[in-house]
C-alpha cells in the first residue's frame, strides 16, 4: 500500500500551525490486540489462515501512517469549513474528497470484508484497530466508511444473492458508500412509530417518506450511495413487527453493474451542528416524484432484526469513536502539559512545566488509564465477534455470541459517556488556551458530544443492558462474565505485592457488580420503574468494573513480561502504574454507581411533572 501525504496543513490566523497532529497509539494497540484480545488465537481460525503476522503488522503500520499523514490533517479543515448544500448538492471540503479517494485507492474499506466480494477477509479485531485510527484522526470523515461497513455487513447477512452480486463489490472497494436510514421526525429512539411507506411494484417496491439526521446521506465523494431504509408495507402490522428493510440506491444500477437513472431520493437540507461539522447530516425525501425504487432486504416485516446487524456493529464502532476522540484529546493535553511552563512546585525554585503539578498528573492519568481500559474492553469485544462468527466449535461460538451481546451496550454506553469527561479534561489541562477554538482541543469535546446520542442514546443502551441482557436471561450472561473476572484473582495474587491493589480493586468491583445484578433480578418482577431508574448507574458500574478487569489482565501480562525480560520494559512498567491508578482512583467510582443503582429510591418518579 503506497500512501500519498499531499495534504494541506492549516495555519491559524496568527500564523501558528494548528494542533492537527494525530499519532496512532501503536504500542498500546499492539499490546491490547496481542496480549488481551488474543490475535494469535483469532488468526488461527481457519477463515483467517491468510492473515499472517507479517500481513497484520504491516497493515497496522500503514494504517497508522495513513491516519496521521492523510486523515489527521484534514480534521480541523472539516471543523472550520463544515458542509453545505448548494443547488441541491452536498458539498464537503475538497480535502475530504481527496483523502477519501486515497482511502479507496489504498483498499482500506475492504479490510475486514468478505473475500467473496473483493475484501481482504481480515478479523473484525484488526478492522476495529484501524477504525480507531480513522476515528481518532478524523471523526467526521471516519463516519462515512463506518456506515458503509455496517451496510456491507447487513447486505451480506440478509440480502438476496442478486442484490449482493450487484452492490457489494463496489461498496467493499469503497467506490460506493452506505447509509443507515431509521430516524424520522416522530421516530427517534422508538422505531415502532416509523411511517415511511413501501408499496410493492413488480420486482421492487416504491418507497416514500422523509428520513432525518441521515449521516453522509448525500455527498459527491462517490458516484453512488446505497441507503438502507426502514419502512412499512401497506398492510404491515403496527409497531416494530411491521417494519421492513429496503435497499434504495441514489442511482439505479443496471444488470451489468453500470449506473442507470437517478432514483427518487433527494437531500433537502443539511444540519448545522455542535460538532462533526463536515459530516453531512441530511434530511432525505424519498418518493416526492412517484416513489423511490427500493429492494427488500431480508423478509417482509423482519426489517428491524436485519437492521440490528448494522446497529450492533455500529454500536461497537461508536464506542470506539469515544475511545479514539479521547485518545486524540489526550495526545494534545499530554504534549501541551510537557511544554507549558506555569507555577511553582513546592520545594522547587522557578517555574515548572505543568506536567509536574500533581493535579495535572491526576488529569492526565485519568485520561490515560480510562483510555487504556476502554481500548482493552473494545478490542476484547471485537475478538468475541470474530470467535462468535468463525470458531469451529459451536459452544465456543455460542458463548462468544453471548459475550458480544452483553458487552455491546457497555462499550457503546460507558465508553461514550467516559469520552465526554475525558475530552472535557483535555480542555482543562490546556487552561484558557483549551477553551479557545484555535488550539483544536475544543473540537474534540464538540465532536464527542454526539456519541452518547446516535446509535441509541445512553438511556437506550442502559435499558438494553438491563432489560435484554440481564433480566431476559435471568442474569446468566452476567454470571459467566463475573466468573471470568473471578478467575483473575488468584493469578493476580500470585504476582505478589506489586499488583495487590489491582487484585483487590478487581475483586471489590466484581462483588459490587454481582450485588447490583442480584438487586436488579430481585426487583424486576414488582418494581420495573425502579429497575429502569437504576439502569444508567448499572451500565456505568458494569463499564467501570469491566475496565478494571481488563487493566488487571494487562498488569498481569506486563508483570510476567518484566519478570521474563521480554519486550519493552518501560512500557510494561508504565502499564502496571497505569493499572494501579485505575484500581486506586477510578474503580472507587463503582461504589457510587452501586449505591445509586441499588438505592431503592424512586424520588425521580415521585416529583410531580409541574415541579420540574
Ligand atoms: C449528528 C447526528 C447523526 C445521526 N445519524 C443518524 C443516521 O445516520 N441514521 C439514523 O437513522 N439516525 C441518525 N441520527 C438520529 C439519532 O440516532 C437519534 O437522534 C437518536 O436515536 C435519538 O432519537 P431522538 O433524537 O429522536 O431523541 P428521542 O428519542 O426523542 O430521545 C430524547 C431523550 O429521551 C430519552 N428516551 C427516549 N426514549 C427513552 C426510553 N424508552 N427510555 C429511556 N429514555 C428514553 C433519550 O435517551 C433522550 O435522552 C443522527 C442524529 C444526529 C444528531
Amino acid at each position: 500500500m503506497g500512501v500519498s501525504t499531499d495534504v494541506k496543513i492549516v495555519v491559524g490566523k496568527k500564523g501558528r500551525t494548528l494542533m492537527t497532529e494525530y499519532k496512532a497509539p501503536l504500542k498500546d494497540l499492539r499490546f491490547v490486540i496481542n496480549e488481551l484480545a488474543d490475535l494469535k488465537m483469532i488468526s488461527q481460525l481457519p477463515v483467517f489462515e491468510h492473515a499472517t503476522d507479517d500481513v497484520l503488522e504491516s497493515i497496522l503500520d500503514e494504517a497508522s501512517r495513513f491516519a496521521s499523514e492523510v486523515l489527521g490533517p484534514t480534521n480541523i479543515i472539516g471543523d472550520h469549513e463544515g458542509c453545505r448544500i448548494e443547488d441541491g448538492k452536498v458539498k464537503v471540503p475538497s480535502e475530504f474528497s481527496d483523502a477519501y479517494q486515497l482511502f479507496v485507492e489504498n483498499g482500506w474499506q475492504s479490510l475486514d470484508c468478505s473475500q467473496d466480494y473483493g475484501g481482504m477477509g481480515l478479523p473484525t479485531l484488526i478492522g476495529s484497530a484501524t477504525a480507531e485510527m480513522w476515528q481518532g484522526a478524523n471523526l467526521a470523515l471516519g463516519l462515512c466508511p463506518m456506515l458503509t461497513d455496517g451496510a456491507i455487513e447487513t447486505i451480506e447477512a440478509h440480502a438476496s444473492d442478486e442484490l449482493k452480486q450487484l452492490y457489494l463489490e463496489k461498496m467493499v472497494s469503497g467506490e460506493w458508500t452506505g447509509t443507515m436510514d431509521l430516524t424520522e421526525p416522530q421516530s427517534g429512539s422508538d422505531l415502532a412509530t416509523i411511517r415511511t411507506q413501501a408499496v410493492p411494484n413488480a420486482d421492487h417496491y416504491k418507497v416514500s417518506g422523509t428520513k432525518i439526521f441521515i449521516t453522509w446521506g448525500d455527498h459527491e465523494m462517490t458516484e453512488n450511495i446505497l441507503h438502507l431504509v426502514l419502512a412499512r408495507l401497506p398492510d404491515a402490522p403496527d409497531g416494530v413487527r411491521g417494519i421492513s428493510l429496503f435497499l434504495v440506491p441514489k442511482f439505479l444500477v443496471n444488470d451489468d453493474g453500470s449506473l442507470g437513472d437517478r432514483n427518487d431520493v433527494f437531500v433537502t437540507s443539511v444540519e448545522h451542528k455542535l460538532g462533526i461539522h463536515a459530516s453531512p447530516t441530511c434530511v432525505l425525501n424519498f418518493g416526492d416524484n412517484g416513489g423511490a425504487v427500493g429492494y427488500l432486504v431480508g423478509q417482509e416485516n423482519r426489517g428491524l432484526a436485519c437492521m440490528f446487524t448494522m446497529m450492533n456493529l455500529a454500536r461497537l464502532q461508536v464506542g470506539i469513536q469515544g475511545l479514539a476522540v479521547s485518545e486524540r484529546s489526550y495526545q494534545a493535553a499530554r504534549d501541551y502539559a510537557k511544554e507549558r511552563v506555569q507555577g511553582q512546585f513546592p520545594g522547587n525554585r522557578g517555574s515548572v512545566q505543568i506536567i509536574q503539578h500533581p493535579d495535572v498528573r491526576r488529569m492526565l492519568m485519568t485520561m490515560k488509564s480510562l483510555i487504556e481500559a476502554m481500548r482493552a474492553t473494545a478490542y476484547v469485544t471485537a475478538s468475541t465477534i470474530d470467535i462468535s462468527r468463525h470458531a469451529e466449535d459451536a459452544d465456543m461460538r455460542a458463548s462468544a455470541f453471548e459475550r458480544t451481546a452483553l458487552l455491546t451496550p457497555i462499550v457503546k454506553g460507558w465508553m461514550t459517556e467516559v469520552a465526554q469527561d475525558l475530552t472535557s479534561i483535555g480542555i482543562q489541562v490546556h487552561g484558557g488556551t483549551g477553551y479557545v477554538e484555535e488550539t483544536g482541543v475544543a473540537q474534540y469535546l464538540r465532536d464527542a458530544r454526539i456519541l452518547t446520542i446516535y446509535e441509541g442514546t445512553t438511556g437506550i443502551q442502559a435499558n438494553d443492558l438491563v432489560g435484554r441482557k440481564i433480566l431476559a436471561d435471568s442474569g446468566l450472561a452476567m454470571q459467566h462474565l463475573l466468573a471470568d473476572i473471578a478467575e483473575l484473582d488468584s493469578r493476580l495474587a500470585s504476582c505478589g505485592a506489586e499488583l495487590e491493589s489491582i487484585r483487590s480493586a478487581v475483586a471489590t468491583g466484581r462483588l459490587r457488580l454481582e450485588q447490583a445484578t442480584n438487586w436488579l433480578l430481585g426487583k424486576a418482577q414488582d418494581e420495573p420503574a425502579v429497575v429502569y431508574l437504576a439502569a444508567f448507574d448499572y451500565l456505568m458500574l458494569a463499564g467501570t468494573v469491566v475496565g478494571a478487569w481488563q487493566m488487571g489482565r494487562a498488569a498481569e501480562v506486563a508483570h510476567k513480561k518484566l519478570a521474563d525480560k521480554d519486550g519493552d520494559a518501560d512500557f510494561h512498567k508504565a502499564k502496571i502504574i497505569t493499572a494501579r491508578f485505575y484500581a486506586e482512583e477510578i474503580l472507587p467510582r463503582s461504589a457510587g454507581y452501586l449505591e445509586a443503582a441499588t438505592s431503592d429510591s424512586s424520588s425521580a418518579m415521585e416529583l410531580p411533572e409541574e415541579q420540574f
